[in-house]
């Protein structure tokens, strides 16, 4: 046992970040500028609900502005607090910087636990919420903006949409002041599944280097692995369900609020969900067996874990004994950097948070394009795309008509190849290549420099690397 004490989650980040910039040369001062949050905003309001005036507390913290809008997330959580919001916002610039996403980073949080409320009272306070950052340009589509996180989704994106609209009801671009809205109010196919979607091509890139997964024991595909997963909420559901659908991956336990289920043959992703949307958690499922303390599945035997709830999850309580070789942080900060250095001792690999969930906020960023454009992606091409494939199929089959018994065309080509890329396409298109394009940044700093011994300081030297940039850019 060690008589470590656990940081706080912005100290946690405060000391990864301190690790990988020793490793760095920076001009004098710029560290400490680029480590520190800018401004924290702390707003306290009343709504009047149920006869009554209740006070909510609520944060929206910027990190850096080296570029601007900032950008990132609002957490609807009774644990949320300025530490966090302010921790969080940080990882929000190294994530952007890391996936070439053009913002700077902010974190929005507010105290409330939403299933305690009607939705229409959630849309009074959410609006009223949104009133107190927009008239300080805390939510802005060219200054700040905002993104689903914990607690919030697509709904409350919509309400903030419209709020600001009505605030600024001649600026031609207020779709644009959040993200991660409805497609009926402006949103962008693939924004829902995004974190997740990015959660399951960081592993397929991940699984195409030989070296790197050795670096973790392991090898061949993601076909048959073990995988377990905290929290099947929006990424946890998302990334579970793709790996297990797409990748052959056997999903052999789920860990929620009420408890945690195992099956060693592997859950039905789906089927989880749907009972625990019916049932409001996992107790009772049928076809596994149940453990009341699910943090205990965070020990089990598995080939990937994938954390994908809450922060500071696996900590110098339990990183000890965590055996998965491979970690990917779905969730922001599930890893204490007191359990990151056990972690990295015992040659587990760590795929990080920034750069892991990094999905969201990369398909929120191609939102951001398509509301200020105005237009939908695929639009304009597609039909064209389409007439340009459908020459070459009738080239086809002409040659098809002639050869006979000796040469066809194969099932299913005709229709998959005629098909143009229409918005979910793209977005998963660009989804994958920011993916890729930023593990291959990770892992050449991980495997050129003797001083990197793991992937999140490697993270963090190119994250903070671009940032740096940006500020010597601007004269700074
Ligand atoms: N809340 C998400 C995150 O932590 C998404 C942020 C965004 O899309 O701006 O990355």
């Amino acid at each position: 046992m060690t008589s470590r004490t656990e940081p706080s989650f912005r100290e946690s980040v405060d000391l990864m970040f301190n690790r990988a910039v020793k490793l760095m040369d920076l001009p004098p001062g710029l560290e400490e500028k680029i480590r520190v949050c800018n401004a924290t905003y702390t707003v306290r309001f009343g709504v009047r609900l149920r006869g009554a005036m209740h006070t909510f507390t609520g944060y929206r913290s910027v990190h850096s502005e080296h570029m601007e809008p900032v950008k990132g997330g609002i957490r609807y959580a009774t644990g949320v607090n300025q530490d966090e919001v302010e921790a969080l916002a940080a990882l929000m610039t190294y994530k952007c910087a890391l996936v070439e996403a053009p913002f700077g980073g902010s974190k929005g949080g507010l105290c409330i636990d939403p299933r305690e409320y009607e939705e229409h009272e959630l849309e009074l306070i959410t609006r009223r919420f949104a009133y107190e950052l927009a008239k300080r340009d805390l939510i802005n589509p060219s200054q700040n903006v905002p993104a689903p996180d914990m607690g919030t989704g697509e709904r409350e994106m919509a309400w903030i949409a419209d709020q600001y609209a009505r605030m600024n009801t001649t600026d031609i671009n207020a779709k644009a002041c959040v993200t991660g809205k409805p497609l009926n109010a402006g949103g962008i196919s693939g924004r829902v599944e995004a974190t997740g979607r990015g959660v399951q091509y960081a592993l397929r890139e991940f699984f195409r280097y030989e070296e790197d997964k050795a670096a973790a024991g392991l090898s061949g595909t993601l076909d048959g692995k073990r995988i377990i997963v905290q929290g099947l909420g929006n990424v946890g559901y998302h990334a579970a369900k793709f790996l297990a659908e797409e990748d052959g991956s056997r999903i052999t336990g789920i860990i929620e609020r009420d408890g945690g289920l195992f099956n060693a043959d592997g859950l039905d992703v789906e089927a989880v969900r749907n009972w625990i949307v019916k049932n409001g958690g996992v107790t009772g499922y049928p076809d596994a067996q149940y453990l009341e303390d699910g943090s205990k599945l965070l020990e089990e035997d598995c080939d990937i874990l994938i954390p994908a709830a809450l922060e500071g999850v696996i900590n110098l309580s339990n990183a000890e004994r965590v055996k998965a070789p491979l970690i990917i942080e779905a969730a922001n900060g599930p890893v204490t950097a007191g359990a990151d250095d056990i972690l990295r001792k015992k040659g587990c690999v760590i795929i990080p948070d920034m750069y892991a969930n990094a999905g969201g906020v990369t398909v929120s960023y191609f939102e951001w394009v398509k509301n200020l454009s105005h237009i939908r992606f695929g639009r304009m091409q597609r039909r064209q795309e389409e007439a340009r494939h459908q020459l070459v199929i009738d080239e086809l089959q002409r040659l098809d008509d002639v050869m006979g018994d000796t040469w066809s065309m194969s099932p299913n080509f005709k229709d998959k190849y005629l098909k143009g890329a229409g918005e979910l396409e793209l977005v998963r298109s660009g989804l994958d290549d920011t993916m890729r394009v930023a593990y291959q940044s990770m892992r050449e700093v991980w495997h050129s420099r003797d001083d990197v011994t793991d992937l999140r300081t490697a993270a963090y030297l190119v994250s903070i690397d671009k940032v740096a940039k940006s500020y010597h850019a601007k004269g700074l």
